[in-house]
This record gives structure tokens, sequence and C-alpha cells, in this order.
């Protein structure tokens, strides 16, 4: 099977919302007039990203999912991507289920594949996608202010808790192990929730590097500090609830796992009750663990009340080990 082969059989499809999809030089994306477009890029490198034996749909999911998640933290809805493939050989069994995955979370986004590219190299896959969002309405990091709650979606550190199981580091029973590995290979995008905090939240991102780190970042772009009361988020690693896990993992894992894909968002003290009802109206969980400070620096709570001195690292692909 050659590579426009490959193409037609798995990744062209009759175009629905898009002007232009698979198949011409550039593909043509009509946003609503006046909408402006949110932009993101993310990619997965097998040996980094993913183990090489990795699902093929599973990680078709996991690709564009990562990538959902950046227009979920913006509030932006998705509309359209684009996929760059690098791969070993033409392999039509791995190449349909990887294109099985892909394409059922962005159907099930209405999230079209407009276009992309296709080359023979290591595993690697880029995606490009693209939302909307109303003028002035989009979700960003540096919106926060002191006094604001904080908040995330969901549950934190499943997935670094199954990377250590995987890895042998962690012994996990079975079950427990499958939660986690959901969490690990099957993220979901909080897309409905992202949308629905528009003009709720001051500011939000999505946890991909762990909460502290990535919290972090919402720190700097709004010039504040935060403390964050580790007994809020302890109960959020929900495939160790269950199982005796020592209290430096559950930190390590809720505050500094990596790969949650969760929003992390902050909304003045006076919207609770909205942010609940955008909760509910996307079917998410949202938890409340901390909250923005004037002063500088990010502080933790303890298990026993007390402060807790934050020494677990975000992830960073080209930190010193
Ligand atoms: P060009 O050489 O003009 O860049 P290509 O020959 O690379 O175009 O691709 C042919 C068409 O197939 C283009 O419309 C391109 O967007 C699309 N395409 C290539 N690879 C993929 C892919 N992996 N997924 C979706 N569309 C793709
Ligand atoms: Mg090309």
């Amino acid at each position: 099977m050659g590579e426009f082969d490959l193409i037609r059989r798995f990744f062209q499809r009759p175009v629905r919302h898009a002007v232009l999809g698979v198949g011409d030089d550039c593909a043509l994306l009509a946003p609503a007039p006046g909408m402006q477009l949110a932009i993101s890029s993310d990619m997965l490198v097998e040996g980094r990203h993913f183990f090489a034996d990795v699902d093929a749909r599973l990680l078709g999911h996991k690709a564009l999912a990562v990538n959902l998640s950046d227009l979920a933290a913006c509030g932006a809805r998705p509309l359209g991507f684009t996929l760059a493939l690098s791969l070993p050989r033409a392999d039509a069994a791995w190449t349909e289920a990887f294109a099985g995955g892909l394409l059922a979370l962005a159907d099930a986004h209405g999230c079209e594949l407009i276009g992309g590219d296709t080359t023979q190299g290591p595993l690697n896959i880029c995606i490009t996608v693209f939302g909307e969002v109303p003028p002035g309405q989009a979700l960003l990091r540096s919106g926060a202010r002191a006094g604001d709650d904080i908040w995330v979606s969901g549950s934190l550190g499943d997935a670094r808790l199954a990377l250590q199981a995987l890895l042998g580091q962690t012994p996990l029973a079975p079950p427990a192990l499958a939660a986690a590995r959901q969490r690990l290979e099957a993220p979901t995008p909080r897309v409905a929730l992202g949308q629905a905090l528009r003009g709720i939240a001051s500011s939000a991102l999505d946890l991909s590097d762990g909460l502290l780190g990535d919290l972090g970042h919402i720190l700097a772009q709004s010039q504040v500090g935060a403390c964050v009361d580790t007994r809020l988020t302890t109960p959020l690693l929900e495939a160790g609830r269950n199982v005796r896990l020592p209290v430096d993992l559950v930190h390590q894992c809720t505050l500094a796992g990596g790969d949650d894909y969760e929003l992390c968002f902050t909304a003045p003290a006076g919207r609770r009750e909205a942010v609940a009802a955008a909760g509910q109206a996307s079917a998410v969980r949202v938890t409340r663990i901390g909250r923005i400070e004037a002063e500088p620096g990010l502080r933790l709570i303890g298990p026993d009340g007390q402060p807790l001195s934050p020494r677990w690292a975000s992830f960073d692909h080209f930190a010193a080990t």
C-alpha cells in the first residue's frame, strides 16, 4: 500500500463543515462570522509519550484527546484538525485501528480531519487543532486574581500511577491498574466544561505536566501566588482510592503526575454556584483545591493542616535527571 492509498483508505472522508478537506494542497475552513480561531499543536513521540507496543486505537484516541484538551482549556469549540504522521511502514491493520480511535473521538466532538502529511520514519504523530471562540472570551492563563478559588476537574494522578506500575516501580492490583491505565491511555478532554466556564473562570489551563508545575504557569502569567490544600487533592487519585499507597507517592501522583488532561482554573469566590452548575451541565466533577493569593509563590497545606514544603517537580522534557 502506498502513501496515497493509505491516506485515501483511512483518513479521507466526505467533508462536513469544512469548505474543503483532505485531497487538495490546502484545506479551507470557515469559522462562524466574527469568531476568533483557537489553534494548538501537540506532538506524540514513540518512547517519549507512549510505549512502542501501545494499542493503536488508544493511541489514535490519545493523540487527538491531548489536542482537544488544549481547546477545552481555552474554552474553544472544536472545528477541525490536521494530522502529520510519520510511520515506520504502511501497516493497514495498525493504521485502521489508529484511525478508528482517532476518528471516533473526532466525531464525538464534531471535529473533522481536514488534512495532514504522511511520511515514512520513526512513529511520530503531530496534530494541530482549530477551534472557535467568541472574541475576548477565550480562557487565558493570565486572568487569576488574589482571592479567586482554584479548581480542578475530574481526577488527578491516575495516569502517573499507571505509568509507575507499568514501569514496575509500584505494585498495583489488576483492577486498580486497569482503572489507572484507562486514564493514562484514554484521557477524556473536558471540552464541554471549558466552554461552560466562559465568562465564569478568570483563568484556565489543561494539566499535562502535573498540577503544581502547570498551576505555576497561571501564577507566573497572572503575577499572583497560591495556596493548595493537599487534603483536597489527595482524594482525587481515583484508581488509588481503594488501595493503600505511601502518602509520598500519592502526593507525587496528584501534585506532579502529568498526563492528567484535566482543567485547572480559577474563579472569583462569588462564582462558586456558577462553577458547580458548569460542572453539572457538562457532567464533570469540579473540586475546589485552594486559593489564589497576592503573595508570590506556591504554598501547600499538608495532611495535618500544617504547611508542607513543595518538593514535587512537574514533568519537564529537558530537565536534568
Ligand atoms: P502536498 O504534497 O501537496 O503537501 P500531500 O501529497 O502530502 O500533499 O497530501 C495529499 C493530501 O492528503 C493533502 O490534502 C493532505 O492534506 C492530505 N493528507 C496527507 N496526509 C494526511 C493524513 N495523515 N491525514 C489526513 N490528511 C492527510
Ligand atoms: Mg505534503
